[in-house]
């Protein structure tokens, strides 16, 4: 399944190969893909609505960093650097600039693609989710996207995430699988709950015994302790 679902993402980038390449493979995830050449095509791109940039440091009319610093004047549009390994990464990192992420050439489009997957999702997190929570053995942080066991970070899928974020925040509520399917999944109609029930076998497998998810028989699942605001 992709996850794109048509959002807007803008390369800014002067090497035809690497352009068709990046363009290619994001519209395979379900993006719209305008490509720039250069800074002033970019800039004329970004009076539509764009949901991510990746931006080529080296244009022949612009420097990407003036780019940047323009983009970063009007507008919080998520930015990933694209950079040649000998320039000068010190300043894209300081974020001086204000971009969002970076990735030295040759890049792994894989790579890049889990990197947009990541910047958009932590865009698209409302505020009030900007809040962590705690039992037992477990803390997770809903603006960093982090679980820690112990206080040693597990790497939670983003749907494995959102399910035990959703149990907790519900501190001991019995949640069936339709409404987790809706909640997590976003699906509106009774879908398939066997997704639930995997992804909680997941979490089971990841978190061992700090799991703190607790399976109700003929009604759905829900955390066997307490939950307190971290
Ligand atoms: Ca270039």
């Amino acid at each position: 399944m992709s996850e794109g679902k048509g959002q807007h993402i803008l390369i800014i980038e002067d090497e035809e190969s690497i352009s068709s390449f990046v363009k290619m493979y994001l519209e395979r995830e379900g993006y719209a893909v305008s490509v720039a050449p250069t800074g002033a095509q970019a800039l004329e791109v970004l009076k539509e609505k764009v949901d991510l940039v990746t931006l080529d440091l080296m244009l022949p009319d612009m420097d990407g960093l003036d780019i940047c610093r323009s983009v970063r004047a009007t507008s919080n549009v998520p930015i990933i650097m694209l950079t040649a390994r000998d320039e000068d990464i010190d300043k894209i990192v300081g974020l001086e600039v204000g971009a969002d992420d970076y990735l030295t050439k040759p890049f792994n489009a894989r790579e890049l693609v889990a990197r947009i997957k990541s910047i958009l999702r932590r865009a698209a997190a409302p505020v009030s989710n900007s809040r962590k929570l705690e039992c037992d053995h477990i803390k997770i942080d809903a603006a960093r996207r982090e679980c820690l066991v112990d206080g040693e970070q597990v790497m939670l899928a983003p749907k494995e995430f959102d399910l035990i974020w959703e149990l907790l925040e519900r501190n001991g509520e019995v949640l069936n699988r339709e409404h987790l399917l809706e909640k997590v999944w976003g699906y509106t109609y009774a879908g398939d709950t066997r997704t639930v029930d995997v992804h909680v076998r997941q979490l089971r497998k990841k978190l061992g015994d700090a799991c703190p998810i607790v399976t109700v028989w003929g009604s759905g699942y829900k955390v066997g302790t307490e939950v307190r605001a971290a």
